[in-house]
């Protein structure tokens, strides 16, 4: 149920209800996926392909999705939500899909946010926009859910998404470290590239036992390419999921880090996997979660954590690249700022990742944040006095996204960033890269 306020009144609207999309339904149709992360996403398609779904991720995004978007979804809604909205509805308009045979994903974190209503949000927009048949269907990473029966993901696919992430985290960190510094234009990209296409094919065979010897060529490709010495000062970006890994959604921030004269450090997203699944354990004193449930996520972050402790090794090993960090330890960071107890959007993770960051002295921090993202307000904007007091040198700032920001405000405050990010770096003395 939606609360809708305006001056005058308060409608209380009833969400359309959907049609329910049925196993049996998975040979006729195709599954719309709005894009999150270019890299990761391409690693995943073929996982639900292997598992008879026809899962199409939708390219990125532009203006008119935006005003797509707006058109359903109020604009004093998340800036994500009116973007994921607009994307599906934009590709039902294509007239590319038969609506009698699609269906739309949608995540659903189940917080104490707006998150939590993506998926009714988005059966208004499919109602409105006059596709009333299409079926929805909410997709959640913990193992409460059980409203989406229809799209079943039996636990080999489970691993090899897992998998996937992993994967798509350690190329994204490979490219993001080496692409400031390369000699020949391009050359980082069109390697990233280059892995995409391979890992595509390894990941559908799931060999765990390869992890450590596929992630130890991938670093050993990234370390051998020839790329200038000289050292950029690092700005970490965190903040909202959508719009910290969306190059469409933050108007291409790494690039324009990457213009600025900086270097991007961009968390894992398996640390968001991880910090929902972790969830149960860390608030069961006040919201008791079934054993069972309990049990299930304790089993996954144990396995997710020992493959990631395989490519840790490997990282160690090369002078040039940091290593993973661990959800433990990030929890701890987060626990001297905030309780681990706020669960709601990105949480205490947010605070965790800026602590993180701040330890391994990437002292320059971007906090993406779409506007009016309470949860942004509270782990995010909240906490950055204190850290600031505890992390002498840390240079924070906040970037506002919504789809009334100018491209040219984000500028301004970045380039503010930077001058600072730079005017240190030249002050230290320009070290060694590798
Ligand atoms: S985390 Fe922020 S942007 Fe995302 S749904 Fe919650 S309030 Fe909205």
């Amino acid at each position: 149920m939606t609360v809708v306020l305006n001056s005058e009144n308060i409608h209380v609207q009833i969400p359309p209800r959907s049609p329910e999309f049925q196993r049996t339904d998975k040979e006729r149709f195709t599954i719309l996926c709005p894009q999150m992360a270019p890299i990761h996403f391409a690693l995943c398609s073929g996982i639900f392909r292997q598992c008879g779904y026809n899962v199409v991720v939708l390219p990125t995004i532009n203006r008119e999705t935006i005003e797509e978007g707006l058109r359903y979804v109020n604009n004093d809604v998340c800036y994500p939500a009116i973007i994921v909205v607009g994307q599906l509805i934009q590709a039902l308009k294509s007239g590319r899909y038969d609506p009698a045979r699609t269906a739309l994903l949608i995540s659903q974190t189940c917080g104490g946010c707006r998150s939590t209503n993506y998926a009714t949000f988005l059966k208004i927009a499919v109602n409105k926009a006059g596709f009333p048949d299409v079926p929805v269907i909410p997709f959640q990473v913990n193992f409460t859910n059980d409203n989406n029966k229809g799209l079943f993901l039996p636990l080999f696919a489970l691993k090899k998404l897992f998998l996937a992430f992993l994967y798509g985290d350690l190329l994204m960190n490979l490219a993001n470290r080496c692409r400031p510094y390369e000699k020949n234009r391009g050359e980082v990209d069109v390697l990233v590239q280059v892995w995409v296409e391979k890992l595509q094919t390894e990941i559908m065979t799931n060999k765990y036992g390869n992890v450590s010897k596929t992630a130890s060529v991938i670093v050993n490709d990234f370390d051998a390419l020839d790329l200038q010495t000289e050292c950029k000062p690092k700005v970490g970006i965190v903040g909202e999921i959508l719009v910290k890994y969306h190059p469409g959604a933050n108007n291409n921030l790494v690039s324009l880090i990457e213009q600025e004269g900086g270097e991007a450090v961009v968390p894992n997203i398996l640390d968001f996997a991880l910090y929902c699944l972790t969830s149960g354990d860390h608030c069961k004193r006040f919201a008791p979660v079934s054993f069972l449930s309990m049990l299930k996520s304790r089993i996954a972050v144990w396995f997710i954590e020992r493959q990631r402790d395989k490519v840790r090794k490997v990282l160690r090993q090369h002078k040039r690249f940091s290593s993973f960090g661990n959800i433990h330890h990030l929890a701890e960071q987060a626990k001297r700022f905030v309780s681990i107890c706020n669960q709601t959007g990105e949480g205490w993770l947010l605070t965790g990742e800026m602590a993180e960051l701040l330890e391994e002295e990437t002292l320059n921090i971007i906090c993406v944040q779409p506007f009016g993202c309470l949860p942004n307000h509270i782990t995010g904007k909240g906490v950055m006095k204190e850290l600031r007091s505890h992390y002498c040198g840390a240079n924070i700032s906040t970037l506002d996204y919504d789809p009334g920001a100018t491209e040219v405000n984000q500028l301004n405050r970045i380039k503010l960033l930077m001058a600072t990010a730079l005017r240190r770096n030249s002050f230290n003395g320009k070290s060694t890269n590798k």
